[in-house]
C-alpha cells in the first residue's frame, strides 16, 4: 500500500488509503476539534466542528469523513475555519440551557470546553431553549434532552457498538431528539443500560445517576473488570480513597469502548456497608475481631498442629478464579511447597473446566477473530448475558460484517433474533447432536480428508463409531429436525473461517468432558487448510483461565506441566528450595466431599462461597461445618464465611495490583485505585505472611515480582504482563488427536414424578453467587428476586398465572419462588436465574460429577413445580 504525503498546519505528514484527514492529524499530534467523533464508533460527520480548509482548493471539508488525498495543503484554523466552528458552537449554545453552574458534567463537558477555546462569550443568537423533560425513572441514567447537541454518538454506540437498536433519532428539525421505539421511557425498551451511550456523551445530556453531585474525580486508573472472563478495561475515577466512576477504558483491545451494565454500574460492593475490615476469630460460636498477628498467628498455629496430627494430605486450599494470577500462583505454591499437598482447586471446577481434557488447555480464537468469522456456531451459552462483550462482537459480525449464526440452545436467548439457523435439542443431548453434525460432514465429503489425517491422529476409529448416529438416532435424541441438522452441518463445513463458541450450558453437567471432546473433534474436522477454524469457552469468573494456567489445580504445576513431569516439578523445586509432592490431590467437590466423610480436617478458602455456589448447599454447609479448621479469605461475611474459624478481610480489586487473564488467554493488568478498604489486605500479601509464620518466607515484596517469577518459571507467561495479544495455543497443535465419545442418556431425562426440566443460567444484572452484584443497589432495583419462568402451555395446565408463588422440586431439594411467564419458551422447559441467595437454586442439585473434569452438573435436572399460593 503506497503512502500518502500531505500538509497539515505546515508540517508534511503520510498516511495510509482511506485514513481520514482527522485521523491523520490526530496520529500527527495536531488538534482538530470533534463533538460527534469518536474512534470506536464509525465517522459520522454530524456536529461539523472538524471543518478544516484545503488551501489548494479551497474548500471547506469535514476532517472526520475526508480521505486524505496527494496534494492537499490543510489548514485547521484558517479565519474561514475559525468563522465556522464559532458560529456552530453558537448556534449550539442558543438551545443549551443555562445550567451549567449545578450541571454535574462541570469541566468534563466537551461543549463548553470548545466554547472556552474558541473564546465565545456571549451568543449572538436568539435562545431557543429545549424543553427540559429530565428522564430519571430508571436506576442508572439521568436523560436531560435540553442539553442533547444531537452528535448521535449515544445512537450510534447502541447501533454498532452494542447492537441493541434501543434508540434512534424521532422528530424533525428543531424538535429532532433521540428517543427509544414508540419514545417509552428507558427501561421499557430494548436498552440494557450499559452505560456506553453515558461514557460517549458529550455534555449533560446523558449522566449516570446516582452518582451525580459526588463532585469532581482527581484521578482515573485503568484497569480490569473483576466480573466475567471478558476482561473489558475499565477505568476508576477516584476522589479521596472512594470509587467515584467506572468508565470504560479508551485503550481495551476487548471491550472496544463498550461495558456491560455490571461493568459500568456494578461497584457498590467496593465501598459496601458490609465490608469486612478486621480479622475475626469465633471463639463459643461468636466472632471477635482481633488484630493480623493474632489471626495469622493462629491460623499458622492451627495448620502446622492439623499437619502434624493427621498429614499434609488433611489439608487444602480452595483458590479463586476471581483473585489474580499472582495471588493463584502464591495460593498453589502455599498449598505445594508449605503444606505439602496438592490438594489446591479453583472455583472455575464449577463452571466447566473441561477444556483442560481435550488438549486444549487455553482457547485457540479471539473475540477479534469470532467478530471477524463467516459463520459462528454458539452452543450451550447465551454470551448477551453471561459474556456480554463476546455478545456484542457476535450480534456486530452478523449485523455488519455478513456472519451466519448457528444457535444450538434450548432457551430462546438475545441471540435468537440474529441467527441464521436456531437449533433447539433437548438438554443434554449435545454429543448427540454434535456427534450427528460430524457424520453428516464425513458422509457428505465436507472436509479435506488428507488434510485431517495429517493434523490429527485416530480418525478411522473417530469416523467409524459416528456411523451409528444417522439422521434419525440423532432427530430421536435431540428432537432437532434432521434437515436442519444437516443445514447446521453444511454451514459450519462450508464457511473458510468459523468460529465455535461455548459455554457452561454444555461443560456443567455429568458428561460435560464428553461434549467438549465432540466440539474439539468437530473443529479438527473441519480444520484444513484454507479453512481456519477457532474454539472459545466462555468460564464464568474474570480469571478462571489464570487461575488454571498459575496451576491453581490439584494435578497440574504452574503451566500445565503435569505432576509426574520430573524436570518441570525440579524447577519449582529448585526454585523453591523444597520438595513437592508428585501424587494428584483433591478437587473443589472432592474437599467438600472428604470433608463431610472426616477425612478431611482443614481448609483455606480464598474468595470462593462454595455454600452459594456449590451443587447441595446444605451437604456443603454441614461438610464445612464440621472442619476443624475453615479459615476464609473473602470481602464480605458470606454464607461459607459465617461457618469459619478464622475470617481474614480481603481487599478487592479496586485495591491491589495484579494481573487477570482473560478467556483469550490475554493477560492484563490490573491497578490499585484505592488503598484498601479498613483492615483489609490482598490475597497475594495474606499468604505471604501465612508463609512466613509457617517457616517457609516467600521472597516477593510486590505482586510485580511474583509475575517475574511466573514469567521465568512458566513459558506461556514470557511476554510482558501487560501485552496487548493474547497468548493462546493452537488447536492444530502437535499431539492433535480425534477422540471418540458416546451420548449417554443424561440420568433424569424418565423421572416421571419430575416432568419438568429446569435450566438454569446467569442474569445480566447479577453475577455468580451475587456476592458482589447484590450489593449494588441499583443492579438490585432492576432484578430485586429470583423468579422461575414458564412456557404458556404449561402454565396453563398448572393453573399458574404471573407473580403466583410455587415450589420447584427436584428429587434431591425443593425452593420457594415467583412465577414469570414466558411466551417463547418451549413446553416442558423451566428456565431459574442463579444469584439470588433468597432462592438457591442449587439446592436442587446433588453432587453429581462428571468423571473426567470433576464438574458438577447444574444446568439442568428434572423438577415439577406445585402452587403455594395466588399472586393478587
Ligand atoms: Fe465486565 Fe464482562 Fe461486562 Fe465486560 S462484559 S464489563 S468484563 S461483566
Amino acid at each position: 500500500m503506497e503512502a500518502i504525503t500531505i500538509t497539515i498546519e505546515g508540517r508534511e505528514v503520510s498516511g495510509y488509503p482511506g485514513m481520514t484527514v482527522l485521523q491523520l492529524a490526530q496520529e500527527s499530534g495536531i488538534d482538530i476539534p470533534t463533538l460527534c467523533h469518536d474512534p470506536c464508533l464509525a465517522p459520522a460527520g454530524a456536529c461539523r466542528l472538524c471543518l478544516v480548509e484545503d488551501e489548494p482548493s479551497k474548500a471547506i471539508l469535514a476532517a472526520c469523513v475526508t480521505p486524505i488525498r496527494p496534494g492537499m495543503v490543510i489548514n485547521t484554523r484558517s479565519p474561514r475555519v475559525l468563522e465556522r466552528r464559532k458560529v456552530i458552537i453558537q448556534l449550539m449554545l442558543a438551545s443549551h440551557p443555562d445550567s451549567c453552574l449545578v450541571c454535574d458534567k462541570g469541566n468534563r463537558c466537551q461543549l463548553r470546553k470548545l466554547a472556552a477555546d474558541l473564546g465565545i462569550g456571549l451568543i449572538r443568537f436568539q435562545r431557543i431553549p429545549q424543553p427540559s423533560v429530565i428522564e430519571e425513572v430508571n436506576p442508572f441514567i439521568e436523560r436531560d434532552l435540553s442539553k442533547c447537541v444531537l452528535c448521535a454518538k449515544c445512537i450510534r454506540a447502541d447501533h454498532e457498538l452494542v447492537v441493541e437498536g434501543a434508540i434512534d433519532y424521532i422528530g424533525r428539525g428543531f424538535t429532532t431528539r433521540p428517543a427509544t421505539l414508540n419514545d417509552v421511557p428507558l427501561e421499557q425498551s430494548e436498552c440494557t443500560f450499559c452505560g456506553t451511550c453515558v461514557a460517549l456523551c458529550p455534555t449533560g445530556a446523558l449522566m449516570e445517576k446516582e452518582r451525580l453531585y459526588h463532585g469532581t474525580t482527581v484521578r482515573a486508573i485503568d484497569t480490569v473488570c473483576p466480573y466475567c472472563g471478558c476482561g473489558c478495561g475499565l477505568s476508576l475515577e477516584v476522589k479521596g480513597n472512594r470509587v467515584v466512576r467506572a468508565r470504560p477504558a479508551r485503550e481495551s483491545p476487548v471491550s472496544r469502548g463498550a461495558l456491560c451494565v455490571r461493568g459500568a454500574y456494578g461497584y457498590d460492593f467496593i465501598h459496601s456497608a458490609d465490608r469486612l475490615t478486621s480479622p475475626l476469630v469465633k471463639t463459643e460460636g461468636k466472632f471477635e475481631a482481633v488484630s493480623w498477628e493474632q489471626a495469622l498467628d493462629k491460623v499458622a498455629a492451627e495448620l502446622r498442629r492439623i499437619k502434624a496430627d493427621y498429614g499434609a494430605e488433611s489439608l487444602a486450599i480452595l483458590g479463586s478464579s476471581k483473585c489474580t494470577n499472582e495471588e493463584n500462583y502464591l495460593l498453589q505454591r502455599f498449598a505445594r511447597a508449605v503444606l505439602g499437598t496438592n490438594n489446591i482447586d479453583n472455583g472455575s471446577r464449577l463452571y466447566g473446566s473441561a477444556g483442560r481434557s481435550i488438549s486444549f488447555p487455553r482457547m485457540t480464537s479471539t473475540i477479534d477473530e469470532v467478530e471477524h468469522s463467516g459463520v459462528i456456531m454458539v452452543i450451550g451459552a447465551d454470551p448477551t448475558t453471561s459474556a456480554p462483550a463476546v455478545g456484542y462482537a457476535i450480534k456486530r459480525a452478523v449485523k455488519y460484517g455478513g456472519a451466519q449464526l448457528l444457535l444450538i440452545d434450548p432457551r430462546p436467548t438475545k441471540l435468537a433474533a440474529f441467527a441464521h439457523l436456531w437449533l433447539k435439542p433437548k438438554p443434554g443431548t449435545d454429543v448427540a447432536l454434535i456427534n450427528g453434525l460430524a457424520r453428516v460432514i464425513i458422509d457428505d465429503r465436507l472436509f479435506d480428508e488428507e488434510s485431517v489425517a495429517r493434523q490429527a491422529d485416530n480418525f478411522g476409529e473417530f469416523a467409524r463409531g459416528l456411523k451409528a448416529y444417522t439422521d434419525e438416532k440423532v432427530e430421536k435424541i435431540t428432537g432437532v429436525n434432521r434437515q436442519d441438522m444437516r443445514r447446521a452441518a453444511h454451514l459450519l463445513a462450508e464457511a473458510e473461517r468459523t468460529s465455535i463458541v461455548y459455554g457452561n450450558g454444555i461443560t456443567q453437567r455429568v458428561n460435560g468432558t464428553d461434549s467438549a471432546v465432540a466440539l474439539a473433534n468437530l473443529v479438527r474436522l473441519t480444520s484444513s487448510i484454507g479453512h481456519k477454524r477457532g474454539i472459545l469457552a466462555l468460564p464464568r469468573e474474570n480469571n478462571a483461565q489464570g487461575a488454571c494456567d498459575m496451576g491453581s489445580l490439584p494435578d497440574c504445576l504452574p503451566g500445565y506441566h503435569s505432576l509426574d513431569d520430573t524436570p518441570a516439578r525440579q524447577r519449582f523445586e529448585e526454585r523453591w528450595g523444597t520438595r513437592l509432592p508428585t501424587s494428584p490431590g483433591l478437587t473443589a467437590l472432592e474437599m467438600v466431599q472428604r470433608a463431610g466423610e472426616g477425612k478431611l480436617k482443614g481448609i483455606l478458602i480464598v474468595g470462593e462461597n462454595p455454600v452459594a455456589s456449590f451443587p447441595s448447599p446444605s451437604v456443603v454447609k454441614k461438610a464445612l461445618a464440621s472442619l476443624e479448621l475453615l479459615v476464609v479469605a473473602d470481602m464480605f461475611m458470606t454464607e461459607t464465611a459465617r461457618l469459619a474459624t478464622v475470617v481474614l478481610p480481603a481487599a478487592s480489586f479496586a485495591e491491589k495490583d495484579g494481573s487477570f487473564t482473560n478467556f483469550e488467554g490475554r493477560v492484563q493488568p490490573i491497578r490499585k485505585a484505592i488503598e484498601p478498604v479498613g483492615h483489609s489486605l490482598p490475597d497475594w500479601e495474606i499468604v505471604r505472611q501465612l508463609a512466613n509464620r509457617m517457616g517457609h518466607p516467600m521472597p516477593y515484596s510486590s505482586p510485580q515480582e511474583v509475575m517475574a517469577e511466573i514469567q521465568e518459571l512458566v513459558p506461556l507467561y514470557r511476554r510482558p504482563a501487560n501485552a496487548n495479544s493474547p497468548a493462546q495455543d493452537r488447536a492444530d497443535s502437535e499431539g492433535a488427536r480425534f477422540f471418540p465419545v458416546e451420548y449417554v442418556p443424561p440420568p433424569d431425562t424418565s423421572a416421571d414424578r419430575y416432568p419438568l426440566t429446569l435450566l438454569t443460567g446467569s442474569i445480566l444484572h447479577h453475577f455468580g453467587s451475587g456476592t458482589r452484584s447484590s450489593r449494588s443497589s441499583r443492579l438490585k432495583k432492576f432484578s430485586p428476586q429470583a423468579w422461575v419462568e414458564v412456557s404458556a402451555p404449561d402454565a396453563a395446565e398448572l393453573g399458574l398465572k404471573d407473580g403466583d408463588e410455587v415450589r420447584v422440586a427436584s428429587a434431591v431439594g425443593q425452593i420457594n419462588t415467583a412465577v414469570r411467564l414466558n411466551g417463547t419458551l418451549s413446553r416442558g422447559i423451566i428456565f431459574m436465574p442463579i444469584s439470588f441467595p433468597e432462592s438457591p437454586v442449587y439446592e436442587l442439585f446433588g453432587i453429581d460429577l462428571d468423571s473426567e473434569a470433576k464438574t458438577p452438573s447444574l444446568k439442568s435436572c428434572a423438577v415439577r413445580l406445585e402452587r403455594i399460593s395466588q399472586h393478587g
